[in-house]
């Protein structure tokens, strides 16, 4: 790429960090892990059109495409400090770069993630974030640990994103609830702070990138157990809860995708202090269900019946 615009990036998103021994401008970079950790190390790509609307903001680009792996760091309890990024665009447009470049930083910034690298090339708008960050040896969360007898939580929010989807695509008529929602669906939080915050709490942990029903049923595979959910539990917004219904916002919730909610497990008893921290760090934590013997996640209604996955199209969904 252009010499200024790489020396752009640069200079947005270098951070001073110490353990950056050389950054972005030679073929590539040296980095140090600090004594005494383990390296954590993601990578997720975003295509035009498959993972974001065609016509989002180069900036809501930036961020979420940032957002998206810091999310995962935050699934394994990781603290983020180095990114590499690939960028392919279909022409070097400098507003788009320049966009793109501030939506990445300000997200950056926050967890003092320093930008060393990278690759740009010609073709359809594709970009992938590659990001390293750090946990005590033995103590990354994983999805394989949950054990019957687990309580079943969630930070923040869920449906959130795929409400927001569904208000660009249909076309609803713009209203702050649904600027919100499509907020959520642009520049989504990776519950960074929570993760770290999980590692002495929770047994298994994953982001809730594919909808909680996929997701959780990934933990039930990887941990050999199955999850009942009570729908009458899901934590929803103020702005789902004031423009869709009660069965929207569960099929939502329980289908629809890009939320980087966390959903993890915590034994029984770390339950009510689980609870307490999440709710000091801002996010909040809501128990939505227990984890059972068996496979498969279940999902129960007010009335205590159980809901029919198929009939309600989440057998997509199910493990
Ligand atoms: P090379 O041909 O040696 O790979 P490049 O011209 O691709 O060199 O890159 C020069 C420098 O700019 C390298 O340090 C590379 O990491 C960095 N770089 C290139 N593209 C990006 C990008 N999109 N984001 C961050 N750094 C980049
Ligand atoms: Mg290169």
């Amino acid at each position: 790429m252009e010499f200024r615009l790489i020396e752009r990036i640069r200079a947005r998103t270098m951070q001073g960090r110490e353990d950056v021994r050389l950054g972005i401008g030679d073929d590539a970079a040296v980095l140090a892990v600090p004594v005494g950790q383990e390296l954590v190390a993601a990578i997720d790509s975003m295509v035009e059109g498959v993972h974001f609307p065609v016509g989002t903001a180069s900036a809501d680009i930036g961020w979420k495409s940032l957002a998206v792996n810091l999310s995962d760091l935050a699934a394994m309890g990781a603290m983020p400090a180095w990114a590499l990024l690939a960028l392919t665009l279909p022409q070097a447009e400098p507003a788009f770069i320049e966009g793109f470049t501030e939506g990445f930083a300000e997200l950056a910034q926050s967890y003092r993630l320093a930008l060393v690298g990278g690759d740009t090339t010609r073709g359809a708008l594709t970009v992938s974030v590659a990001v390293h960050g750090f946990v005590p040896p033995g103590q990354a969360l994983t999805r394989s640990a949950a054990q019957p007898g687990d309580v079943i939580f969630v930070t923040g929010t869920l449906g959130d994103a795929a409400a927001g989807l569904h208000c660009l695509q249909a076309n609803v008529q713009s209203s702050a609830h649904g600027d919100y929602l499509i907020g959520r669906l642009n520049r989504p939080t990776p519950r960074v702070q929570a993760g770290m915050a999980l590692r002495d709490m929770a047994h298994a942990c994953i982001d809730v990138s594919d909808g909680l029903l996929a997701d959780l049923g990934h933990i039930c595979v990887a941990s050999g157990v199955g999850a009942e959910i009570d729908a009458s539990l899901l934590p929803y917004s103020s702005a789902m809860l004031g423009l869709f219904d009660d069965v929207s916002a569960r099929d939502f919730a329980l289908g629809g995708g890009d939320d980087y909610e966390l959903c993890f497990t915590v034994p029984a008893a770390r339950a009510a202090d689980t609870q307490a921290n999440l709710a000091r760090l801002g996010c909040g934590g809501t128990r939505i269900g227990r984890i059972v013997e068996g496979q498969g996640v279940r999902v129960r209604d007010a009335q205590g019946h159980w809901l029919d996955a198929v009939r309600r199209g989440w057998e997509h969904f199910s493990v």
